[in-house]
């Protein structure tokens, strides 16, 4: 049988207009994530755009009779290569699933099929009185089946957790085709195993997600957001601590920048830095409060008393949605890191907390010594103790940059993923954060799911 004749018959069971022959299709678009790109061996064989979970179903029976392997793609803004095939394989889009399908204002829940876009699930709460939390830089392309699927944490993971947290129920869709309809919509459910936890994190290797339901909050009532400069990593814990307490449930965000990443967000980017260049740290405070007349005030009580006490050299308040929007700017500059930063290396770790500032250091030290004129970015939500890297070298020995970074994280006792997942490109180095009997339990299930191994193959395990 050939690979013609399975797209064929593919057509014929679930449409031409469904599934695109490899010739018919955007291969361009579909052979690449945010940093990589397929390699010139693996073909794609078409590509399937389904519109309901009963024709992910069909598309899946096909698959696993013929054993095609099949790679669900969200909206490709993956760091570690999860959407890119591997091996010659069916490519699956969530792109035509995006429908908000409904809105329930008493359970503060939203129904979206898997292809809804984040930015748009975003607006949409707001537009219904609500608040959805999670937020990052691929906002404008991620898709909800992609964020459930790395477990996605981003700028709010403090205040509201990762993805994980924001979601009540799932529709997903098994290798042999059978549909898990799973939509709670209770805080509550403890009847039986929590199937959705299974998919969430999974990165398409158990299932194809198609439909969730996720969890909406109030709106915040007051959002203060403030740059902050500190000597150095010792007074940036001290300040973590301070506005934990003085904020408690309110600290949205505390994202800190080294001086590397700071002057890749504004000066290499034509912009004016709202704090001057060549301070030790810039950290990104953020509070979403609930009284409009009182956060504000206290806002800037708490962080005035920071400059009294020693511990900020510089602090700007943003002082309207324009200039919040600024600071964000300098903060997400790595979405734009492909117009002076490039070709970049990306890493996503997680480190004790206390020991992230002596990491950078030493870090970038063998780094320059190995490597000299590499270029370096750190900065991190380190409030959650995720620490992201980026390296910048002219002709990049990829796989040597790749070890020498997770061995310095395996030897701080650190994870190599803190919120982007494994893919394929960080497969090799899954035991410096797993031992052998997680990731034997991790091909158990595995194999329970997908005995013939067709669902995103080489990715995670
Ligand atoms: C500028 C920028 C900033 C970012 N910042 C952050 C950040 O702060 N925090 C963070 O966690 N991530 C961040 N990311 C990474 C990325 O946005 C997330 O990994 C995102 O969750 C991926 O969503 P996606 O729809 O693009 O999925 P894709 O990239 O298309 O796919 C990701 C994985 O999910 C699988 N998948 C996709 N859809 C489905 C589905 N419906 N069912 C089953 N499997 C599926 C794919 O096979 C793949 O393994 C950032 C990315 C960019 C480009």
């Amino acid at each position: 049988m050939t690979q013609t004749d399975f797209i064929g018959r593919l057509q014929a069971n679930v449409g031409a207009d469904i599934v695109l022959r490899a010739a018919d299709a955007n291969l361009d678009r579909h052979s690449r994530d945010f940093l990589n790109v397929m390699r010139d061996d693996v073909a794609i064989l078409g590509v399937a755009y389904p519109r309901t979970a009963e024709q992910v179903s069909a598309i899946l029976v096909a698959c696993q009779a013929d054993e095609v392997p099949v790679v669900p793609q969200g909206g490709l803004t993956s760091m570690v290569g999860g959407p890119v095939p591997t091996r010659s394989s069916l490519v699956l889009s969530l792109d035509r699933m995006r429908a908000i399908e409904e809105i329930d204002e008493a359970a503060g829940t939203m129904t979206v099929q898997a292809g809804c876009i984040l930015e748009m699930v975003q607006r949409s709460a707001d537009e219904a009185g609500f608040f959805f939390p999670l937020d990052l830089g691929g906002r404008g392309s991620a898709q909800v089946g992609g964020l459930i699927s790395t477990n996605a944490g981003g700028n709010r993971v403090l205040r509201y957790g990762m993805m994980r947290e924001s979601v009540l129920g799932i529709e997903a869709v098994l290798p042999d085709g059978t549909i898990i309809h799973s939509l709670n919509k209770m805080l509550k459910n403890n009847a039986g195993y929590d199937l959705k936890q299974l998919f969430i994190g999974a990165e398409g290797t158990l299932g194809v997600i198609t439909r969730a339901v996720l969890r909406l909050y109030p709106k915040p009532l007051s959002t203060n957001t403030a740059l902050l400069a500190v000597a150095d990593y010792t007074r940036l814990l001290a300040l973590l601590q301070r506005t934990k307490t003085a904020f408690g449930g309110e600290l949205g965000a505390f994202e800190a920048m080294w001086p590397d990443m700071y002057r890749l967000g504004t000066v290499a980017l034509d912009r004016q830095p709202p704090i001057a260049i060549g301070h030790g740290l810039y950290i990104l405070i953020e509070t979403l409060g609930t009284d409009p007349e009182r956060s504000p005030v206290q806002f800037e009580e708490v962080l005035g008393s920071m400059i009294e006490d020693g511990l900020a050299e510089d602090i700007v308040i943003a002082a309207s949605e324009r200039q919040r929007q600024d600071m964000w700017a300098i903060r997400d500059c790595p979405g734009e890191f492909s117009k002076m930063f490039w070709p970049q290396r990306s890493y996503d770790i997680s480190l004790p907390t206390g020991a992230i500032g002596d990491f950078v250091t030493r870090c970038t030290a063998a780094l320059r010594e190995r490597w000299p004129g590499i270029g370096t970015a750190f900065w991190g939500h380190i409030a959650d103790s995720n620490l992201h890297l980026s390296l910048n070298l002219p002709d990049p020995d990829g796989a040597a940059l790749d070890k020498a970074v997770y061995e310095f994280t395996g030897a701080y006792g650190g994870s190599i993923s803190a919120e982007h997942g494994i893919g394929s490109m960080k497969r090799a180095y899954l035991h410096y954060s797993r031992t052998p009997e997680e990731i034997a339990t991790m091909r158990l299930l595995k194999h329970a799911f997908d005995p013939k191994g067709i669902m995103n193959p080489d990715k995670v395990i």
